[in-house]
């Protein structure tokens, strides 16, 4: 199954799509994982964009389009995939239609209060990933992730500025595609305000998923 996960930063869509691979056997390709691994890298594209992503502005979108496309070209995501964080602008949704059609559109709905409270308690492993809360999720040990001994951290675009500038580049820039999508007839809207494990039942209803 091809998916596209939608919705603001901070609704649940990362920590889903980890459930969601589980479930549906197919890739997780999160466009801000491979940034922040680039940046992590220090490679000519982390070098490009570590500015633009700190500050909770958006890459452009060429460089997110071919980084996307050949991403979708790679063999293990022929028959499917879970697109996170990808497409954010119209342009971007026009492209990926050009190259792969997605079979549904999961727009993950939360209100901003809750969006602020998780992405102000949010805590990343700088290693594999795997996202933490201090108040919902705590590692077992302090600062440490469970799943790889990684050393957990504050993404620096959960901090409070770039928090608020995340959400207003959400409305202005992201939000249109919910519209998008629903006339198309591909968007399904899940509840993501409850706990994980509630999320990821209003997932499988909404997708029909035993
Ligand atoms: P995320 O982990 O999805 O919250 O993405 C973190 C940051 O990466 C975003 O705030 C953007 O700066 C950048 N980013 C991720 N995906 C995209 C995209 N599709 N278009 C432009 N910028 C993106």
């Amino acid at each position: 199954m091809k998916l596209i996960f939608l919705g603001p930063p901070g609704a649940g869509k990362g920590t889903l799509a980890v459930k969601a691979v589980e479930i549906l056997n197919v890739p997780h390709i999160s466009t801000g994982a491979i940034f922040r691994a680039a940046i992590a890298a220090q490679s000519p594209l982390g070098l490009k964009v570590k500015a633009i992503i700190d500050s909770g502005r958006l890459v452009d979108d060429e460089t997110t389009i071919e980084l996307v496309k050949e991403r979708l070209a790679q063999s293990d995501a022929q028959s499917g995939y879970i697109l996170d964080g990808f497409p954010r602008t119209i342009p971007q949704a026009e492209a990926l239609e050009t190259f792969s059609k997605a079979d549904k559109v999961v727009n993950f709905d939360i209100p901003d209060t809750a969006v602020v409270e998780r992405l102000s308690g949010r805590r990343v492993c700088r290693n594999c990933g795997v996202n933490y809360h201090t108040i919902f999720n705590k590692p077992k040990q302090d600062g440490v992730c469970d799943a790889c001994g990684g050393e957990i951290y504050t993404r620096e675009d959960d901090k409070e500025e770039a928090v608020q500038k995340r959400l207003t580049v959400y409305r202005e820039q992201t939000a249109p595609l919910i519209d998008y999508y629903r006339k198309k007839g591909l968007l399904v809207d899940v509840d993501a305000s409850p706990q994980v494990d509630e999320v990821v039942n209003n997932f499988k209803k909404a997708l029909d998923i035993n």
